[in-house]
């Protein structure tokens, strides 16, 4: 399946029945579709609801200030959310709407074969390697079998908490850090 054909698929997605009433649009993704590193967040907000962009508000000006840090901006990499659609207040995920997304992430990285991929916040790297507690686990360099492939996985904390700190600035210390590990696990794909 082609990526157009994939994103066409979901574009007019019901299999949740409650977000499907109150969402605006499906957020695909955004971002370069042949990148080698994927960024997974959570589900869309308010303005991603709005502008059909995933991380296109506040914290995706975070977002964008920490891939400057690594010397990449939101064209180098692809970003999507572990849920295609915005839940009603910005609460979050059930299983059951992350289950139901879970095909179509699956097949997205089929489709895209990233050799890295950045899950954000717990959601997502729940989603991708089933775990939490990302404030132990961030940072740090997992290898996961997706579509029987094996992929480099690293979990970030979510800019959305670094906002919440009201911008504590050892707090982006510690997420420029984290961003450097996948620049450098970007940089050993490329050579290899
Ligand atoms: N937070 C997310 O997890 N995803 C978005 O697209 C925006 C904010």
């Amino acid at each position: 399946m082609s990526f157009n054909a994939l994103k066409q698929t979901y574009d007019k997605c019901i299999k949740c029945p409650q977000l499907y009433e109150t969402r605006t649009q499906v957020v695909f993704g955004a971002g370069n579709k042949n990148a080698d590193v994927l960024f997974i967040g959570e589900a869309p907000g308010a303005s991603e609801d709005k502008n059909g962009i995933p991380f296109c508000g506040m914290s995706g000006k975070v977002l964008s200030e920490l891939l400057n840090t690594i010397n990449l901006s939101k064209e180098d990499i692809f970003i999507t959310n572990t849920i295609l659609c915005r839940p009603p207040n910005n609460r979050n995920p059930d299983k059951e709407e992350v289950n139901n997304c879970r095909e179509r992430l699956d097949k997205l990285i089929e489709v895209m074969q990233p050799k890295v991929i950045v899950t954000i916040g717990n959601f997502a790297t729940d989603r991708i390697i089933g775990k939490t507690g990302i404030k132990t686990i961030r940072g740090k360099v997992f290898k996961t079998i997706i579509n029987g492939k094996e992929i480099t996985v690293i979990p970030v904390v979510h800019p959305a908490s670094y906002l919440y700190s009201g911008r504590n600035p050892e707090m982006f210390e510690l997420m420029k850090k984290d961003f450097q590990a996948i620049a450098n696990q970007n940089n050993q794909h490329r050579l290899q």
